[in-house]
């Protein structure tokens, strides 16, 4: 046998992951390379040999497997660039979520906000009117065009809505002073009057509705605050959504007892409505579903790939936050790229599920408050630097794993809430999303011919 370790020896020059899949078949997938194929184990340990600098040509007579790796950037393409991004100094947002309230009409048995338990926080609009000075100034600073604002939950953010009517006008108003463009979309639990969908459609440029399904789901779990079903007036939404045109998503939450229902849920959605996107997540363990039993479950990935067929059978996407195989980034979320988010009493969180300083983990992502002296905000630097070091490539646990630059970590909070605060260490989640990016790269290779998978 002919081994080589020289200067003729190939380099492998990508990051790759062997993902086993049956007997003697392997996905090679190289994910900064974008590319994958499957595999025998001779050519998995042909690729090891090679990492390790040695080269056994008689394992590749022809050349046949060098070139074809070469043709994939995996041998001799040089090194890759880290899809990694990363921040510091104080934050220069052109972005503000505003977290209008923490009260809300209705009462969803597994609201991770516990909405309706806790003493009511309301926004005034001098808050929000603060937070939209500070991005607009940020944007001159940056000689960025636009600023976004994204109305969000705690609560329903409608319910305040003559804070979220103002200050978007206040919002128009400011940028166009100076020249700049304003994005404004938000999420909600599509509970709405006709003027309120009359609103949302002339001035938003996107939402997030939370709708389950099948109506006989979707009631047994998002009563209204007097114990009424919500279908009937979500539907009505986003049909009226659908008549205007309206670039709306949904959101369904899957409890461990809704799983089986799943596909008929995406089913029922898909004949009916034409969302841009559809998202399918286990309930979280946390708020008024602290106690449930978990539905990060295999029963849920079964269920979501069979949901997920039905979807792409009408020409839609389904889709699973954590498991994205276009995307290349050190963050899941906002958490580490400096989101600025306003809690009703004007202080900064970065994180959606942290919306009020009496959460849990508010120490953790409560990272500034008004400046006494300025319209601006003064920052918590050592509270921001540590959510800056939450992006993958800080996380220890992260790096073996295939899915890291996809993923990117997964959820900060529901780490802290599944490990506490200790060094990260996996969660049910871990399994969900790679097998599910792992059906992605399936799907990829098999859209292209079935031999290889070779974004350009
Ligand atoms: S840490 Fe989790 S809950 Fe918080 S914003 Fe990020 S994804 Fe959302
Ligand atoms: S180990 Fe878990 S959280 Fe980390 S990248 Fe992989 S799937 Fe995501």
């Amino acid at each position: 046998m002919a081994m080589l370790h020289s200067k003729d020896t190939p380099v492998v020059s990508a990051e790759i992951f062997v993902i086993p899949l049956e007997t003697d078949r392997y996905i090679v997938y190289a994910p900064l390379r974008r590319a994958a194929f499957v595999a025998n184990s001779r050519v998995v340990n042909f690729l090891a040999d090679l990492q390790e600098g040695v080269f056994d040509e008689s394992a590749d007579p022809d050349n046949s497997l060098v070139e074809f790796l070469r043709q994939l950037k995996i041998l001799d393409a040089g090194s890759e660039t880290l899809p990694i991004t990363s921040f510091s100094g104080n934050p220069e947002p052109t972005s503000a979520t505003l977290f209008l309230t923490t009260a809300c009409n209705l009462r969803c048995t597994y609201c991770y906000a516990s909405a309706g338990d806790t003493p009511t926080k309301v926004m005034n609009v001098e808050i929000a009117k603060r937070g939209i000075d500070f991005i607009a100034a940020n944007a001159l600073k940056r000689k960025e065009d636009s600023i976004s604002i994204t109305y969000h939950g705690g609560g329903e953010p409608t319910v305040n809505w003559r804070v979220m009517t103002e200050s978007l006008d206040y919002a128009r108003q400011k940028a166009a002073e100076l020249g700049l463009k304003v994005q404004a979309f938000t999420g909600s639990n599509g509970v709405l009057t006709d003027a309120q969908i009359d609103w949302i459609t002339s001035n938003l440029n996107g939402a997030t509705i939370s709708f389950d399904g099948l109506p006989e789901a979707h009631d047994r779990n998002r009563p209204t605050v007097l114990g009424q079903s919500s279908s009937e007036r979500v539907m009505h939404t986003i049909r009226r959504f659908d008549e205007a045109g309206f670039r709306y998503g949904l959101r369904v939450t899957v409890t461990l007892e809704q799983i089986p229902s799943l596909p008929a849920a995406i089913e029922f959605i898909c004949s009916n409505f034409h969302p841009s996107k559809i998202q399918a997540e286990p309930a979280y363990q946390i708020g008024r579903w602290e106690h449930a039993p978990s539905a990060d479950t295999e029963e849920f990935i079964t269920a979501f790939r069979a949901a997920q067929e039905r979807a792409h059978a009408h020409g839609h996407e389904l889709y699973f936050s954590a498991a994205r195989l276009g995307t290349l980034t050190n963050h899941f979320c906002g958490i580490t790229k400096d989101s600025f988010a306003l809690s009703p009493d004007g202080n900064v969180s970065a994180c959606y599920e942290v919306f009020s300083e009496d959460n849990t983990w508010a120490k953790t992502f409560f990272y500034g408050q008004p400046d006494s002296q300025t319209r601006g905000y003064r920052f918590n630097l050592p509270v921001l630097n540590n959510l800056r070091n939450q992006a993958v490539q800080h996380r220890e646990y992260c790096q073996g794993c295939f899915a890291k630059w996809t993923c990117a970590g997964d959820c900060y909070h529901k780490s802290l809430t599944v490990n506490g605060p200790g060094e990260f260490a996996g969660s049910d989640r871990c399994h969900i999303i790679r097998e599910l990016t792992k059906d992605q790269i399936l799907a990829k290779i098999s859209e292209s011919g079935g031999v290889f998978w070779s974004a350009p």
